[in-house]
């Protein structure tokens, strides 16, 4: 089987910014290279806020997120890596001559001599509502996100959660549902203070410090009663509702990477100043990684790349340079420049 696959120098895990950046890097240094994402879009934890500004990543004046992703992605795809999206990947198999094996959730398989881990916090998940038997009501009344307000016109809504995503679908709701009610466990809210004041402001029925603690249905299908719970004084009170958004929040897990025997703590893998983890020909970039002086920025995550590298490079091989030539005179970049219109008399 080993002999129909592939094999590539280097295998990046997690497409956020770190593995964007890794990737290009990986091409500057004439290696060959896949990046490998479990969701179906790159740009990882990005993505979840792809409207806001971003102002401290060096030499980018203030720049939309959305917009940050598409430039990481257009210089990722610089050399023509390979791209895989939508597999999450679980395990290694070191083989007899040191390459490995990587499998994927949905039983595809990756040979690569080394790999990068820059899967961030691990993979991405919405919270559920836990009570026993919630699920069956995704098929109807029970919403994770909002896609469409006009679902909600006329409906009495309630609301779990008191996070930005909340608060916001409460001040919109408001306008065209019949009611709504939002139920948090804490009094105070995460969204914006300004928008909090609004939904407080508004008909909005705010219930806190309360958790929905169960849910009823009359024909078996749909949710028309939930029962809210006091958090202190226990004290009950039932609502009756056509729709119940939850909004608790994402959760994070490494999965089975867990059991990769690596030097991991609870959201981070330790590693020594070169991105090497204890495993040999495995090392790691960006939030994946913790040592000394490790900046929990953008910009951070590229300089780990950009170690983690230049490792595996010495590690494939130990005579090679120990870092790529700058771009600004590398050859590498001489027919690519011209397609910018630029000469670059300097190349050499
Ligand atoms: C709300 C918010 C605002 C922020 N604002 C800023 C800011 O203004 N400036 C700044 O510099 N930083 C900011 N940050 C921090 C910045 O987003 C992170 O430092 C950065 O995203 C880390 O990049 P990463 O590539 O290491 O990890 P991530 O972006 O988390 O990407 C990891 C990727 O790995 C994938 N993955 C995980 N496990 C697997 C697996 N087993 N197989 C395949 N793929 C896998 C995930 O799906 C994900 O796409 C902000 C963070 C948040 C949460």
């Amino acid at each position: 089987m080993n002999e129909q696959l592939e094999l590539y120098d280097v295998t990046i895990i997690g497409g956020g910014p770190a593995g964007l950046y890794t990737t290009f890097y990986s091409g500057m240094r004439e290696l060959k290279t896949k990046l490998i994402e479990a969701q179906d879009q790159l740009g990882g934890r990005l993505l979840t806020y792809p409207e806001k500004i971003i102002w401290d990543v060096g030499g980018v004046t203030p720049i939309r997120c959305e917009k940050l992703i598409a430039q990481l992605i257009e210089q990722a795809g610089t050399f023509e890596p390979t791209i895989v999206l939508g597999q999450q990947i679980t395990d290694f198999e070191r083989q007899p001559d040191d390459t490995f094996i990587l499998s994927t959730l949905s039983g595809e398989r990756h040979h690569t001599r080394t790999v990068i881990l820059t899967i961030g916090y691990g993979i991405r998940k919405m919270a559920k509502l836990e009570i026993e038997g919630a699920d069956s009501y995704e098929v109807t009344n029970l919403y994770y996100t909002v896609q469409e307000l006009e679902v909600f016109r006329g409906k009495r809504v309630l609301i779990s959660g008191g996070g930005d995503s909340a608060v916001d679908w409460a001040n919109e709701l408001e306008a065209i549902a019949e009611s709504v009610t939002v139920v948090h466990r804490r009094d105070s809210f995460g969204g914006h203070e300004r928008n909090v004041s609004r939904m407080k402001q508004s008909s909005v029925d705010v219930r806190t410090p309360y958790a929905v603690q169960a849910l009823h249905s009359k024909n078996g299908k749909d949710i028309d009663l939930v029962t809210i719970e006091h958090m202190e004084t226990k004290e009950q009170e039932f609502l009756e509702v056509d729709a119940v958004i939850v909004n608790h929040g994402m959760r994070s897990d490494f999965g089975p990477i867990r059991n990769w025997d690596l030097n991991l703590g609870e959201w981070n893998a330790t590693v020594g100043e070169k991105m090497a983890t204890n495993i040999p020909g495995i090392f790691g970039a960006g939030d994946f990684v913790s040592y000394g002086s490790k900046v929990g920025l953008i910009a951070g995550t590229f300089t780990d790349g950009v170690l983690a590298l230049n490792s595996a490079k010495l590690y494939l091989d130990p005579e090679a340079p120990t870092m790529a030539y700058v771009s600004s005179h590398n050859q590498r970049f001489k027919e690519k420049n011209k397609q910018f219109g630029i000469e670059d008399n300097q190349a050499q």
